[in-house]
């Protein structure tokens, strides 16, 4: 007989806490793969500390090849085909049979779905479009910075709040903060719609501390890249000198060629162990569909990557090797926010209670703490 296999597509978040936890619950006799197109891993979290030229890139860079040393199989290929009928994937040329798959492979930006957008707007939204932007960012001497969300939902609930606040500070130590004009533009209400209202307007008070503005409820229809004017539903115009997107997300094509997509364009999961309509493929992150208790959908953040990347693991190792029933998916955990100047603001309790969970004011410590899990993580998963 082979040795049952454990297949994992995606090394993010989500799939490198899998096979972290897989491999931890697992005998060595079983095999744990994980497969993903780049072959080398970073920390999103930092990515606005890369723009603001306070991180380097390599500090936060790691080679996915270093898990064999913890007994996971890494495979550095495009997954092109996912036959869940036949249990197997292709990645480029390698063909691979699966006794248990999980789907980890995140969510793709869609930046090309405005006009105008892809080829007049940075991003962070991976390190390469970060250390661009840091690049940018260097010989920027004045002008309107725009923060846009192009569309709901996107990666990092707190990512363009964050990064405005950032570089409010950033431009305070460069003494131009006079020069620079700051706006965020976004589809949603409040900031963080998921913590409450309580919450949004808390942080909606932050950044008219600082001095950014803030305009909710907009839609980005299309950016002129001449004119350097971005334009949104109702006809509304505004200029810009740097132009920041956070896109809209949609799910993998890969996945939606493999029939695993529903009609909420994501994969839908079973909030009890993560697997999918198909017996043995669960799906984790950013690619599904979860809705809280609150009526909200789940948000795509690592912190629930992560939790629904454990769970499905115990749940397999439970299949597998019996014993206890493995807890079901739990949405506690701790979202610190950076706020500039050196500080952090935190939400921690359960994300999932009818209750809003309470920001907690901006401190030293919660960005000390920001910086330890940085560490920690990078240090722990490689
Ligand atoms: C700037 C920024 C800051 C953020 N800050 C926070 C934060 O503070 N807290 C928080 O909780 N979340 C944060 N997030 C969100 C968090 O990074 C994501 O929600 C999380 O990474 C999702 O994990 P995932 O495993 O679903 O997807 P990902 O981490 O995106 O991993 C998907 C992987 O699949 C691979 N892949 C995709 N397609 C293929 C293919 N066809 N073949 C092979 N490989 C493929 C990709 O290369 C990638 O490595 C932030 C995100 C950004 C961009």
């Amino acid at each position: 007989m082979p040795e049952p296999v454990v297949l994992i597509l995606g090394c993010g978040a989500g799939g490198v806490t899998a096979a972290r936890e897989a491999r931890r619950l697992l005998p060595a006799s079983h095999r744990v793969i994980v497969i993903d197109r780049d072959a080398d891993a970073s920390f999103p979290p930092s990515y606005p500390w890369v723009v603001t030229g306070e991180r380097r890139p390599e500090s936060i860079r790691r080679h996915r090849a270093q898990l064999a040393r913890r007994g996971i199989e890494f495979v550095n290929a495009d997954v092109r085909q996912i036959d869940v009928a036949n249990r197997y994937v292709r990645a480029e040329s390698r063909e691979f049979r699966y006794d248990y798959l999980i789907l980890a492979l995140g969510a793709q930006p869609a930046m090309e779905a405005i006009p105008g957008l892809a080829e007049t707007a940075h991003g962070l939204h991976t390190l390469e479009t970060a250390e661009r932007l840091a690049a940018t960012l260097r010989y920027f001497s004045g002008g309107r910075v725009m923060l846009a969300v192009t569309g709901l939902p996107f990666k990092g609930p707190s990512v363009p709040y964050e990064t405005a606040m950032l570089l409010e500070h950033h431009f305070h130590s460069r003494r131009m903060r006079q020069k620079v004009e700051i706006a965020v533009y976004t589809p949603e209400a409040l900031p963080l719609e998921f913590l409450g209202s309580e919450n949004g307007e808390a942080i909606t008070g932050l950044l008219a501390h600082k001095g950014i503005e803030f305009h909710a409820e907009t839609t980005l229809v299309s950016v002129d890249p001449v004119r350097r004017e971005a334009s949104f539903a109702g006809g509304a115009l505004s200029p810009f000198q740097l132009l920041i997107a956070v896109p809209q997300l949609r799910s993998p094509a890969i996945l939606r060629e493999a029939g695993l997509v529903d009609e909420t364009g994501w994969v839908s999961v079973s909030p009890r162990s993560m697997e999918t309509a198909i017996e043995d493929v669960f799906a984790v992150g950013d690619l599904t569909y979860l809705r809280l208790p609150n009526g909200l959908p789940l948000p795509k953040a690592g912190i629930f990557a992560e939790r629904q990347a454990q769970t499905a693991a115990r749940h397999i190792a439970f299949r597998i090797k019996g014993g206890a029933p493995p807890p079901p998916f739990e949405t506690d955990g701790r979202m610190l926010i950076e706020v500039g100047a050196g500080a952090a603001a935190v939400v921690e309790g359960d994300f999932s209670s009818p209750q809003p969970l309470a920001l907690k004011q901006p401190s030293i410590v919660w960005h000390m703490a920001k910086l330890a899990l940085e560490r920690y993580w990078l240090w722990r998963t490689y």
